[in-house]
């Protein structure tokens, strides 16, 4: 079966990732571990995080001041008699428990307020002698009091599986008294570089040689995404080998290729996954960088543990990205495609791709028939934010694109974008 990319399999970047969402969201994590409350960090969530008890606890004071019964502050200047002072985290048998009318209590930002008190005054609006305090302000009834449970209540879900940890996940997990959680596992993916001119970095490149970058910024983004990367050697552009190799690949809960997907004569990565019996989902996409740009999947040995717990055809399939090899496509098309089948296999929630939104500061002028994600900078802040394209050279500058901080979005239908529009730019 000769791979020859049918016209028909060469879809618009919007078709193209909807379909890869639509596989993605088929897949399971395979498994789960328990973890410490810091090895959890940049994880994903395995169960729901629930309160233990309601938040805030007591009601909670938000100023140092007077705790006080509003009632009480009908005609102001206000006297009232001081029963006591609460400090935050002191036993209930050492704290004035009740306001009667007439009476206040010193209090400290953290601590309970006392039964009877419905709003604590902030100290710059009081004056105290002896056992008296002026209140020279008044205070709406709950004013600088949280209410108990009026964050959240015993029993209530606080976190939800499928949520990457992040420091304030962590807050949460730590104010319930969680020093472990249960995260999912991380999934294995497979790189496998190709190229008979590429050679491995600690190998010295000849004078017609390229060190294998791909390799090394796809297991960078694999990790960023939450999986393990699993680094194959370099495969020639011999069918051979580099059947050897993907056969390595698909043990992997994903395989990723670069290189070896365009059109020449020795671009030899589709012939042999159809040798694997692949289903192409796609063999190009109407982007820059990146237009040859393959995803498909195999049927998995029998007997093998597939990496879907659940889901129709999923568990059955080893999916497989074939991203073009210049070093600037196979990142972006990572980015783009490869990253929701991982982020799924790693468990995350689906998501879609967030843009925001910043100034042009100068004129592009483009062809148009492309959606374009290129390489930029934005720099400025709040409303002074303004984004212009790096100094690229092309789909191969890694130099240029390592300073670059994004990628601005070029709809196919743009021939200019001129200076002062606001574009959509992609973080990255
Ligand atoms: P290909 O997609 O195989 O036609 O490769 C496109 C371009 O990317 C060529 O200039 C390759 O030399 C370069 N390239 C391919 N693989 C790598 C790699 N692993 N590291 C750096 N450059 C690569
Ligand atoms: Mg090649």
């Amino acid at each position: 079966m000769a791979a020859q990319p049918e016209p028909s399999l060469i879809l618009s970047f919007e078709d193209a990732r909807h379909l890869v969402e639509e596989h993605a969201a088929r897949l399971r994590p395979r498994g789960k571990e328990l973890v410490e409350l810091l090895d959890s960090v940049g994880q994903v969530l395995a169960e729901p995080v629930i309160a233990d008890r309601n938040f805030p606890p007591f009601p909670r004071a938000t100023r140092d001041g007077y705790a006080v019964r509003t009632a009480d502050l009908a005609k102001l200047p206000a006297k009232l008699e001081v029963i006591g002072e609460i400090k935050a985290g002191v036993a209930p048998a050492d704290v004035p428990v009740k306001l009667e009318p007439g009476q206040a209590a010193g209090i400290m930002t953290g601590a309970p307020a006392p039964t009877g008190a419905d709003a604590v005054v902030m100290v710059e609006y009081t004056s105290r002698k002896d056992n008296t305090v002026e209140i020279t302000k008044g205070v709406a009834a709950g004013d600088n009091i949280v209410p108990v449970g009026s964050e959240a209540k015993r029993g209530e879900r606080l976190l939800s599986p499928g949520m990457r940890l992040d420091h304030a996940a962590i807050a949460v997990a730590a104010s319930v008294g969680r020093s472990h959680l249960l995260v999912y596992a991380k999934p294995q993916v497979a790189v496998l570089s190709t190229g008979d001119e590429v050679v491995d970095i600690d190998v010295p490149p000849g004078p017609n040689q390229i060190r294998n970058s791909n390799t090394y910024s796809l297991a960078a983004q694999i990790l960023a995404a939450g999986g393990e990367p699993v680094l194959l050697p370099i495969a020639p552009d011999e069918p051979g080998r580099l059947r050897e190799l993907i056969s390595d690949g698909f043990e992997a809960d994903l395989l990723v290729l670069a290189g070896g997907v365009s059109m020449g004569k020795y671009d030899l990565v589709e012939q042999v996954l159809a040798e694997f019996q692949a289903e192409f989902f796609f063999t190009g996409v109407q982007i820059q960088p990146g237009r040859p740009l393959v995803f498909g999947r195999v049927p998995r040995d029998r007997g093998r543990d597939a990496p879907g717990t659940a889901g129709e055809d999923a568990g059955a399939k080893a999916y497989f990205f074939g991203l073009p090899g210049n070093p600037v496509s196979t990142m972006v098309c990572f980015e783009l495609f490869a990253r929701p089948m991982l982020e799924a296999l790693a468990g995350v929630a689906p998501r879609k791709l967030v843009f925001l939104h910043a100034k042009l500061k100068s004129d592009i002028r483009t062809k148009t028939g492309l959606k374009r994600f290129l390489p930029a900078i934005l720099s400025g802040e709040f409303e002074q934010a303004e984004v212009g394209l790096a100094l690229w050279q092309g789909s191969g500058d890694i130099a240029a694109t390592a300073k670059a901080n994004c990628y601005i979005v070029i709809p196919p239908d743009r021939e200019r974008v001129a200076a002062g529009e606001w574009v959509p730019v992609l973080l990255r």
